[in-house]
């Protein structure tokens, strides 16, 4: 169901680099962040436990396919993952890449910025984007139907 008033019914909320049924990974714009991605379920849902198990866990396949399509294109020192939707409550996941020398770590970041702060290095934006796009959609693919080896021999 779609509220009128919320900003994720209404758009996307960011490049959209993938998408099924049920939710969608965007590429944020905060130009501080780049690779800062977000799952955004496509339906107005406050929280996971609103949802059926099943579609948690398809919501959570989708998160750690954001995280491992990171760790593959930006070797970040650490990723963050937040779901905190105070501000636009419908279901989103924050999947950040962090560096040691991003400009609020250790801190979170919507913290207080650290007095190094600089921004990290990272592949030129239209770059950065193709390859986050195509290692999640080589990671979210549907499983190809598979036969054991008893099942083969029988045939
Ligand atoms: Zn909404």
């Amino acid at each position: 169901m779609n509220k009128p008033d919320c900003p994720l019914c209404l758009a996307d909320g960011g490049a959209v680099l993938w998408r099924d049924a049920a939710c969608r990974v965007v590429l944020a714009d905060e130009p501080d962040y780049p690779g800062f991605l977000r799952v955004i379920l496509n339906t107005h849902v406050k929280e996971m436990t609103d949802l059926p198990p099943i579609e948690q866990a398809a919501v959570m396949r989708v998160v750690f396919a954001a995280e491992a399509a990171l760790r593959e294109v930006m070797q970040p020192d650490k990723i963050n993952l937040a779901s905190l939707g105070n501000v636009v409550p419908h279901l989103h996941w924050h999947v950040i890449p962090r560096f040691a020398d991003d400009p609020h770590f250790p801190n979170p970041v919507w913290g207080q910025k650290s007095a190094h702060g600089k921004r990290h290095a990272v592949p030129q934006a239209e770059a950065l984007r193709a390859q986050l796009a195509q290692s999640l959609t080589r990671r979210l693919a549907p499983a190809p139907e598979t036969e054991s080896p008893s099942q083969k021999a029988a045939q």
